[in-house]
């Protein structure tokens, strides 16, 4: 970027930039890193961080790494590094040929280590974990120094060449930074940097019996990488001075500016690894990529789009406070953008069948219908209509109340694209005595939609042909939870699972169209909703549509009120 073009101050983050910029501090460059552990699939919260990174990187002609935070074997795997890969992608961010990881730089990480021993600056201590916590003392009150923390460079040396060589067990020796037992901050209370642990790592096998410790990975592994901005949620803020403390006492080419943002938080959500972990684990959900889930994975099955993710991101913005966004703005930026993308069809989610009488038998038309009636460029298909129908059952009453203004007995409504048709009977099941079918003649006249006679009606119904549409199966999704916060509600935050987040509709009827209809493909289902083509389910003998989003839109109505 030209360095006399000044970079408008939108949020905190890119003020601190652009006055580092400003000062020449890392020359104009600015290069930012997302560094997922791969011992997840990625979240909503996830892509916060990664409109952020590779967002600032694109703003300011710089360049954004994918770099997997691989430092610890345990629950760590292939399957989670592809799943993070693809999700990234599928955002729309490209990472080039800067795909990074962490273990990548253990034995870089190791030599550095053995530059903080010979410095005396680490040390190898022997305490047990419960022992190390308790000589680390608390908030109130200066830890004390460990008996191991005098022992000589030499033995130091010795010491920790041996937890590399497998000589020790578990928890028997560790690394730590020499730093200060009294400070005030207890991350710089000598804090652990390397740990013996035998478990084989998915990418390193057996070769690594010690793995180095998050904080001492992380920093290190910005400035080999070159980072200037290592942007980061705010639980790091207290770790920010043991970032720099290691970056300065290894006097290192490349040293980062670290900044931390507030993490997002989203109602009748949890953004956690961890939990998320154990909604699949103990199948609460059908994997991480069900629809339900608040992954990437899941959001993309949903039908959810990229441009929708990024917008809600863009719109959320950075801050340093926590908050918690209103999933109903997520939902909105969803549907704001399947508005105007996804194409116009018509599907009966609970059909009720419709004779029309007087439309002769074995006749069939074909009507043309645009794919987005405000956009007629977008084209059109044919929807055949016949003698019988399915329509909504909702959209019949046969006593209807007062505010009902769809088909009545008597009464005249539009067929969508079509002929006005008039209740004139219904048969009901002899046991159950719901009406099974509703009998209507319809006017020839009105095949434009409107009667030559100028006579109106109220509603205008979607149907489709019984004979000549598809059977499908409809999934519909709810919030997974029925709490806004399920875990500040209460100790476990499964009681807090909405019961009702999934409804199968097993008998729904879809127009022919969709005979076609791609994996993943989006369309509205007029006066319905937002539905994807099921990219795991669904076939071309049996067709799965999820509900991506209803109609209503919830979050226009809070904003609504907020004005009144
Ligand atoms: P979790 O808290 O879900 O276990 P994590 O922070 O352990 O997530 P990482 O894989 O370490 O997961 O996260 C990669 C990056 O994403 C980090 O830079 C982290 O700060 C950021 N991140 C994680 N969760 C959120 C969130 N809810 N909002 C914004 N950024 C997040
Ligand atoms: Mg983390």
């Amino acid at each position: 970027m030209d360095q006399t073009e000044v970079t408008p101050s939108t949020d905190f983050i890119r003020d601190i930039i652009n006055e580092h910029n400003r000062t020449n501090r890392f020359g104009g460059r600015v290069a930012t890193r997302f560094p997922p552990e791969p011992n997840g699939y990625l979240h909503i919260g996830h892509a916060k961080s990664v409109c952020l990174n590779f967002g600032i990187a694109a703003q300011y002609g710089g360049t954004c790494n994918l770099r997997m935070d691989d430092t610890d074997p345990s629950g760590e795997t292939l399957e989670y590094v592809e799943s993070i890969i693809r999700d990234v992608k599928w955002l729309g961010f490209d990472w080039e040929d800067r795909l990074f990881y962490a273990s990548v730089y253990y034995e870089q990480l190791y030599q550095y280590a053995i530059q903080l021993i010979q410095k005396g600056k680490a040390y190898v201590c022997s305490l047990s974990a419960d022992e190390i916590r308790e000589y680390r003392g608390t908030l109130t009150k200066p830890g004390k120094d460990s008996p191991y923390r005098t022992r000589s460079v030499e033995e130091n040396l010795d010491l920790f060449k041996r937890m590399r060589a497998g000589e020790f067990e578990e928890g028997a020796h560790v690394l730590r930074a020499k730093i200060d037992m009294a400070s005030p901050n207890v991350v710089m209370r000598d804090p652990v940097i390397f740990r013996v642990k035998k478990e084989p790592h998915y990418r390193t096998g057996t070769q690594w019996i010690i793995y180095p410790m998050y904080d001492f990975a992380h920093g290190l592994s910005d400035s080999i990488e070159g980072i200037t901005h290592s942007i980061c949620t705010l639980e790091f803020e207290i770790n920010r001075p043991l970032y720099d403390w290691i970056l300065n006492e290894l006097k290192v080419a490349c040293h980062p500016q670290q900044i931390e943002f507030a993490r997002l938080n989203l109602s009748y959500a949890v953004l956690s690894k961890r939990r998320l972990i154990e909604l699949v684990e103990k199948k609460y959900v059908s994997g991480w990529d069900d629809p339900r889930m608040p992954t990437i994975a899941g959001m993309r099955r949903r039908g959810y789009t990229p441009e929708a993710i990024r917008n809600f991101c863009e719109r959320i913005g950075v801050a340093k406070n926590e908050s918690i966004v209103d999933m109903a703005l997520l939902e909105h930026c969803v549907r704001e953008n399947l508005n105007e993308q996804a194409p116009r069809v018509m599907g009966v989610l609970h059909p009720l069948r419709v004779i029309i009488d007087n439309y002769p038998e074995g006749r069939l038309e074909d009507f043309d219908c645009p794919y987005h009636p405000q956009n007629p460029g977008r084209g059109s298909r044919k929807v055949p209509f016949s003698r019988i129908l399915y329509i909504e059952r909702e959209d019949f009453h046969e006593d209807p109340p007062k505010k009902f203004f769809r088909l009545a007995p008597h009464r005249e409504v539009r067929l969508r694209y079509g002929y006005f048709i008039k209740c004139v009977n219904v048969v009901k099941d002899p046991k159950a005595g719901e009406v099974i079918e509703v009998h209507c003649t319809y006017d020839p006249e009105t095949r434009s939609g409107f009667a030559p006679d100028g006579r109106k009606v109220d509603a205008t119904i979607h149907w489709v042909s019984a004979s000549h549409s598809l059977p499908a199966e409809v999934r519909l999704y709810d919030r997974l939870f029925r709490v806004a916060n399920p875990l500040e509600e209460g100790p476990d935050f499964l009681e807090y699972l909405n019961p009702n987040s999934l409804e199968i509709l097993k008998s729904c009827r879809v127009e022919l169209s969709l005979a076609s209809a791609a994996p993943a493909s989006r369309y509205q289902f007029e006066r319905v909703g937002y539905f994807c083509v099921d990219p795991v389910d669904s076939s071309n003998e049996a067709l799965v549509f999820n509900r991506t989003v209803t109609l209503r839109d919830s979050w226009a109505k809070v904003i609504g009120q907020e004005k009144k």
